[in-house]
């Protein structure tokens, strides 16, 4: 608490009643709390019409005003109280947010004598009323009529407050100004503090992410041997060419042999990531028939659509020489081509068309699958991200197919596009340039 009974001049604090005028209930109530705290009188009044009333009845010794209110706003109040013989002398202090300089001319022109601004402490609070009412019987007799006019953001303004209250009023906009800069200052600070600790944490991060990509690799490679070899004997088993099998044999090598292609296909698209995300990708960019190339994975993908009675059908513009890396390019068909027919109903039909764009070439698979919704398409091309669609005849689903897909034609300086519609199919493309030269590029 703020001791202020030494000066002969500070009325005692019983006598003392400060009249709030706001019309937020809850900061009027927050005002009268810190001042009730301090043994003032406090009295409220919720607009500038009611607070001239109530000024005029009870004769405050001080007037704290908010600027903004309905009806009439603090500046026109704090005018009506100087510009009226009898209130003139009430010291008013105008809360402000101070954001703008105008308001310092605002309030010099209405006259008002202090300004506090928003938000403030309890103690700055306790300490300016302190100080008005300190240096109120210093201003009683220095009321002279100045009128100063002052040029400012192309307008005049003419000021006619006296001296004290000039000084005093300029005074709380500087230490306001130097209280926001010290804000501004101690907030830079703590952003700089932030920012390093950030930097600190992503590196870390960044650390970590490297470990696992390693990781990933290591026990992706380690266990692709023993799961070839799984597969392979199973089939090899499956195959009776050494002895045939019972019925329940039969069962337990297919469980055996499709486990082990699932547990290949995440291997294999594990291997994949840790490699792509390891920043490791070496592309071999050669020149070569795109057309050729697509032709050339519907050869073997038609296998697979076969099973499902899934018809392939292609639509390609003339012959289209390109630059990519025929094995990473294979891959992106073969991802496309096998969601697509993963994913399709048996019976239904799959188009693959290529075109010459402004970009190079897009290559096009549509299918008339289940369709994706909306939501989903902006997430699938994430890693690990699967969305409702399931393989319609158990084949292997890592989640991980698009992602890679997204990395393989983005280093060949591509894109990929999805249009889906649920219950319509989706049509799954890349577009990638076709000029430059053959060499081998890492990303
Ligand atoms: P995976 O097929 O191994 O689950 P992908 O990354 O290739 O992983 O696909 C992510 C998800 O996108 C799939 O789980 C599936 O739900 C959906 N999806 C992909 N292609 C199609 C498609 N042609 N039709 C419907 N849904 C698809």
């Amino acid at each position: 608490m703020t001791e202020m009974t030494n000066n002969p001049d500070v009325p005692d604090k019983q006598d003392t009643q400060v009249l709030i005028v706001e019309d937020s209930l809850t900061q009027a109530e927050q005002l009268r709390y810190i001042l009730e705290k301090e043994e003032y009188r406090v009295v409220v009044a919720r607009n500038g019409v009611q607070a001239l009333e109530c000024a005029r009845e009870c004769a405050p010794t001080l007037v704290i005003s908010d600027i903004v209110m309905p009806e009439m706003d603090g500046y026109e109040l704090c005018r009506r109280i100087k510009t009226d013989s009898t209130l003139r002398e009430i010291p008013v202090i105008l809360l402000t947010s101070l954001s703008d300089p105008m308001a310092v001319f605002k309030a010099l022109e209405c006259g008002a004598d202090h300004f506090i601004t928003k938000p403030y402490s309890e103690d700055y609070l306790v300490n300016r009323v302190w100080y008005i009412l300190t240096n109120r019987e210093l201003r009683r007799d220095t009321y002279l009529d100045m009128g100063i006019e002052v040029f400012f953001a192309g307008k005049k303004h003419r000021i006619t407050a006296e001296r004290v209250q000039i000084i005093d009023l300029l005074i709380s906009a500087f230490e306001s100004a130097l209280v926001k800069h010290q804000e501004l200052e101690q907030a830079n600070r703590e952003l700089l503090e932030s920012k390093e600790k950030l930097e600190r944490m992503a590196r870390h991060l960044e650390d970590l992410n490297q470990l696992k990509n390693k990781f990933l690799g290591m026990a992706a490679h380690d266990l692709r041997s023993p799961l070839v070899s799984i597969r392979g004997f199973s089939e090899l088993l499956l195959s009776d060419d050494f002895g045939t099998v019972t019925e329940e044999q039969r069962e337990f090598l297919e469980t055996i042999n499709s486990a082990a292609d699932g547990m290949l296909a995440l291997v294999n698209d594990l291997l994949d990531i840790s490699v792509i995300e390891s920043g490791s990708l070496c592309l071999q960019m050669d020149r070569g028939s795109l057309n050729g190339l697509v032709l050339d994975r519907i050869k073997i993908c038609r296998i697979s659509a076969e099973k499902k009675n899934i018809r392939i059908f292609t639509s390609f513009d003339d012959e289209i020489e390109g630059r990519f890396d025929r094995e990473r390019m294979g891959q992106v068909v073969d991802n496309l081509l096998g969601n697509a027919v993963k994913y399709s109903p048996p019976g239904s039909e799959i188009y693959v068309s290529i075109q010459i764009v402004d970009e190079g070439a897009r290559v096009s698979i549509r299918d008339e699958g289940p369709g994706i919704s909306e939501k989903e398409l902006g997430r699938i091309f994430g890693e690990f991200k699967r969305a409702a669609a399931r393989p319609t005849a158990g084949e292997p689903s890592t989640g991980l197919g698009l992602a890679i897909v997204k990395k393989i034609v983005e280093a060949h300086g591509g894109r990929v596009e999805v249009k889906s519609r649920v219950g319509r199919g989706s049509t799954f493309s890349f577009i990638i340039p076709l000029s430059g030269d053959a060499v081998e590029v890492c990303v």
